[in-house]
């Protein structure tokens, strides 16, 4: 018996400490709760168990084990280490990200503690009582019986007794039954029902699946696949045009993980975005497929978490980035769809992973299969397929009699000139959704920013509306007559004269969707036009609301910020437009090439979907820049090739590795003095790999100034190593009192 176990506890802190008791039998893994701090309890995890007593006097026990099993396995811990290590957190701030809410509660005394507590939810069951279970001629007895004298307890049992779920299962759930609740109550005091509750289980059936016939193209690319993850490879890339069957081709590789009794887990940027990607799934996997995202409610994703931890096994969970984290115990393959997409990413809190690298990592270590699959692969995974670590397999054609899109690049500044725009459009792009909308088809029109206008300027004084806590200019929402800060939310009511000259009233610069929605409304005053940014899209109501009547032809334009470009597939869409393409190609970011070259190719790939042909009209200032060239070409290649030979020329990934530290504290001085003084201390070590002191482009957020630090490790040399070094120059930077004040985040593999 060990007497001692180091526990995680949710908090950005190490493990610590507890004493085992006697009576109690935990494992590694488990769930237990502790008294920690003053007076708070909290969930924890076992993180170890061992006989070596802390040099603490005194020591707490631990107070209960939660659950019927542990919540975590072997390979999960290994996983939290590895996620912990490599991102530079602390196995805390892992569990509180890697567990849903609920199964991990805290408490202000034990209580409470025991209120909180997650108990899946429970079904009522009805199962016919013995003799008639097995008598028929019994239970036809009681049939008359009740004919005669009950009629509607007659009509009650009927239903019971003849639900297919009754002869599968011997039991039926209350909620499948019309009969009303006394009835049923009446038929249990009778003795001719039994009652009750347990949790519900998933009836899967055999996994015999109906799968898509594949076209030469597709079933050469899975050849190619299953080969190459036979022979050893764990990673794969399936770079695949838009509408080319990627999709498909999954569903062939995870029904034969699926039958052999194993775990698929599909992950997707932004589940909302892909509610026909899980129909399309459910058509053909049923049951199976578990769909775990964010808008899921928490005790929704507390079951789900509860019930794979208790599964044998042929699970199919279709999710958002941090269903990495879920008890998949026999997890065989990942895929990772629309692999280049940011939100893969967590930004904020810490620890901020990349599910799609994490997946790279299990598949190595678990000895897994791991695919990538994009139309517009991000350049880190196509130097790594191109360079052999991962397979490589293409898909170039769409499928059936689709064909890729017409893409036109309209000139803003000459249409100017020629007196051949109107509003934001150019007459292009109006003649196109005229004769669109004429042919009865639909319409997407894509805008990268939300809101009226970006901001308000007095055309006199230059004054613009700035955010009291932000380095921003605050947005102008009209529908609301507010102007918003898209970094904080913070919102007060519009003005409509400058308040610095008093006189002038206050023009729009700039453009967003809500703008191109109104202008649109004026110049097609027939159309039925929709929204879709995150300020129409308030729950997943208002989404779906919204989706579906761009799906049945409801509206007839839809208006989006790049919401609209991932994954939808609508049939009768036959025009996309772009509505300005240039605040894509001149971002300041090393990444701004590729991400404009993929999203642009996103949005044009919604066009034309079926056997209608697709038309994309690109606005621009400058249609000869090389990006949009390329986006012209649908030449991934040349767009890969370009910004490769730039990122190998600067050492910017995938050449070279990055480790972003950022500085905040509402003191200006004291934060550049930490600044210089981390900067000054890690170059001594690093040289020129490290950059900066550097102020970010927006340098104040909710009232905290910014600064930041660049580390750049080449290729070759050991990024883990470095970054240990960084944590340990940051560690000792927050020991100087006059820093400790300040909040230093490390972001790993910024995106
Ligand atoms: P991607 O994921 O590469 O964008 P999809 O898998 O969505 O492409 O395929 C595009 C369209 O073509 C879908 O409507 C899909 O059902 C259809 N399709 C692709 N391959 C096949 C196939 N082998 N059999 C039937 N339909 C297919
Ligand atoms: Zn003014
Ligand atoms: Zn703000």
């Amino acid at each position: 018996m060990k007497q001692f176990a180091d526990i995680v506890l949710p908090l950005a802190q190490p493990t610590y400490t507890f004493a085992v008791p006697d009576t109690m039998e935990v494992s590694e893994g488990d769930a237990v709760s502790v008294q920690f701090g003053s007076r708070r309890y909290y969930t924890g995890i076992v993180w170890r168990l061992h006989n070596e007593p802390p040099k603490a006097k005194r020591i707490k026990s631990i107070e209960r084990k939660l659950y019927d099993r542990p919540l975590l396995d072997a390979q999960q811990r290994t996983l939290w280490e590895w996620i912990a290590r490599y991102y530079r957190s602390t196995l805390g701030e892992v569990m509180r990200c890697a567990l849903p809410a609920l199964i991990k509660p805290s408490a202000d005394s034990a209580e409470q503690f025991l209120e909180e507590e997650f108990h899946p939810r429970t079904e009522h069951y009805y199962a016919l009582a013995e003799p008639y279970a097995s008598d028929e001629q019994a239970l036809n007895t009681l049939f008359d019986q009740l004919e005669r004298r009950a009629p509607k307890q007659y009509a009650a049992l009927l239903e019971v007794v003849s639900h297919p779920d009754l002869k599968a299962r011997g039991e039926v759930a209350r909620r499948l039954l019309e009969a009303d609740r006394t009835l049923l109550n009446a038929l249990c005091k009778r003795k001719a029902l039994l009652e009750h509750d347990h949790t519900p289980e998933v009836e899967y059936g055999t996994p015999q699946f109906r799968l898509p016939t594949l076209s030469e193209q597709q079933q050469t690319a899975l050849n190619t696949l299953r080969k190459e993850f036979t022979n050893g490879k764990h990673t794969a890339l399936l770079h695949g045009i838009t509408g080319s069957g990627k999709t498909e081709l999954y569903i062939h590789l995870i029904a034969e993980v699926l039958s052999a009794g194993g775990d698929v887990l599909l992950l997707v940027p932004e589940i909302a975005l892909t509610a026909q990607l899980i129909e399309r799934m459910e058509r053909i996997f049923g049951a199976r497929v578990t769909a775990y995202h964010s808008r899921l409610t928490d005790h929704r994703r507390s079951e789900c978490y509860l019930r794979l931890n208790r599964s044998q096994g042929g699970e199919f969970v279709v999710g958002v980035r941090s269903s990495i984290f879920l008890p998949l115990k026999r997890l065989q393959l990942i895929i990772v769809d629309e692999e280049h997409d940011p939100s893969y990413k967590q930004a904020e809190p810490a620890p901020r992973y990349s599910a799609r690298d994490v997946a790279v990592y299990m598949a190595h270590a678990r000895g897994i299969r791991t695919l990538l699959g994009s139309a517009t692969p991000s350049l880190e995974s196509w130097q790594n397929a191109t360079t052999g670590k991962y397979a490589l397999a293409a898909l170039t054609e769409r499928y059936g009699e689709a064909q890729p899109p017409t893409i036109y690049l309209s000139d803003t500044r000459r249409a100017a000139q020629r007196n051949e725009r109107q509003g934001h459009f150019n007459k292009l792009l109006l003649d196109k959704i005229e004769a669109t909308l004429a042919r009865n088809e639909q319409v997407m029109l894509f805008q990268n920013r939300r809101g009226f206008a970006p901001y308000l300027e007095c055309p006199t004084c230059g004054w613009t509306a700035r955010c009291p806590h932000c380095n921003v200019t605050l947005t102008y929402h009209k529908q609301r007559h507010e102007f918003v800060c898209h970094y904080c939310g913070h919102r007060t009511a519009a003005e409509v004269r400058c308040p610095s000259c008093r006189v002038v009233d206050l023009q729009p610069m700039g453009f967003g969707t809500e703008k191109i929605e109104e202008q649109i409304a004026e110049l097609f005053p027939e159309a039925r036009v929709g929204r879709l940014d995150r300020d129409q899209v308030t729950s997943e109501r208002a989404f779906n609301t919204i989706i579906n009547d761009f799906a049945s032809h409801k509206t007839d334009i839809l208006v989006g910020t790049q919401m609209i470009s991932k994954g939808f597939d609508f049939e009768r869409v036959s025009l996309v437009g772009v509505l300005n393409a240039d605040n894509l190609i001149n971002n300041p970011d090393f990444r701004a090439g590729e991400r404009a070259f993929q999203l642009l190719t996103q949005v044009a790939g919604r066009a034309g979907r079926r056997s209608t042909p697709g038309e994309v009209v690109i606005q621009t200032c400058d249609p000869h820049h090389p990006v949009l060239q390329q986006v012209l070409n649908a030449d991934y290649h040349a767009m890969a090739r370009v910004q490769l030979a730039e990122r190998a020329e600067y050492a910017y990934p995938p050449f070279a590795r990055l480790t972003l530290v950022a500085l905040r504290h509402t003191d200006p001085q004291t934060l550049h003095g930490a600044a210089l003084a981390l900067a000054t201390e890690l170059r001594k070590r690093f040289g020129r790999r490290l950059m900066g002191p550097i102020t970010p482009p927006v340098d104040r957020i909710r009232g905290e100034y910014i600064a930041q630090l660049l580390l750049k490790v080449e290729q070759g040399a050991s990024h883990l190593r470095a970054n240990d070094l960084l944590s340990e120059a940051v560690a000792r930077l927050q020991a100087v009192p006059a820093y400790k004040s300040v909040i230093v985040s490390i972001n790993v593999d910024p995106q």
